[in-house]
């Protein structure tokens, strides 16, 4: 006889897991009676009282984690599942999903054990890690915010480049034929004139100031 919460044994009546059964009650003259999905119906006579309630205890035990489970994969029907296998395949299953932009926030429970993993295995690039779109809320996204350490809204600012940061350093207008004037942004106060004809020059004074590499690049 085997009774846990998987497996109901009692030979020679029935062996089984309890997903195939549906139910379990005991008649008026103690019988215990299983109820299987299949409609089957298997009488058990003279079983102990004590083991009648161990056989009750585990299958309301297995209902219990049924729900449980039931629960979390109703609240997250996403392909979910971190551990041993790691990292690799945590950012191959899971991918950007627009569908689920506006999913709930992932218990922070669930968000510090995923970052706890990821500390574990010193990833040392967050380069390779799984990228965010701004203001998405799908599990993708919220657990590679979490992992970058960012918050939801900071991807943009993440996203400039040094290079774009040069760009708009200064402002360019075309004043005329090969001239230009740069003004400052923050300060439009300050203004050059850069000038790309012969010979090549800025009011600045250089000839190799940032005012005529901001116009050359532009
Ligand atoms: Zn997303
Ligand atoms: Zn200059």
């Amino acid at each position: 006889m085997k009774i846990n919460n998987k497996i109901l044994s009692i030979p020679p009546y029935i062996s089984t897991s309890w997903k195939n059964i549906n139910s379990i009650l005991v008649d008026q003259s103690g019988q215990l009676i299983i109820l299987l999905h299949s409609n089957a119906k298997i009488i058990i006579p003279n079983l102990d009282k004590s083991i009648i309630n161990v056989i009750f205890d585990a299958h309301a035990k297995y209902i219990e984690n049924e729900e449980k489970q039931k629960q979390k994969t109703d609240a997250f029907p996403i392909p979910f599942k971190i551990g041993t296998e790691g990292l690799e395949s945590l950012s191959a299953n899971m991918q950007h999903n627009p569908a689920q932009s506006t999913a709930p926030d992932l218990p922070e429970e669930l968000i510090n054990k995923i970052t706890s993993i990821v500390k574990v295995m010193g990833v040392e690039d967050p380069e390779t890690m799984p990228k965010p779109e701004p203001n998405c809320n799908c599990v993708h996204c919220q657990i590679a915010r979490a992992i970058r350490g960012i918050k939801k809204g900071e991807e943009d600012e993440e996203e400039i480049s040094e290079e774009d940061l040069k760009f708009r350093l200064w402002d360019i207008k075309q004043k005329g034929e090969k001239l230009y004037l740069v003004t400052n942004p923050l300060d439009k106060k300050e203004e050059y004139n850069v000038f790309l004809g012969e010979p090549l020059g800025c009011t600045c004074g250089s000839k190799n100031c940032e005012h005529i590499r901001a116009v050359l690049n532009s």
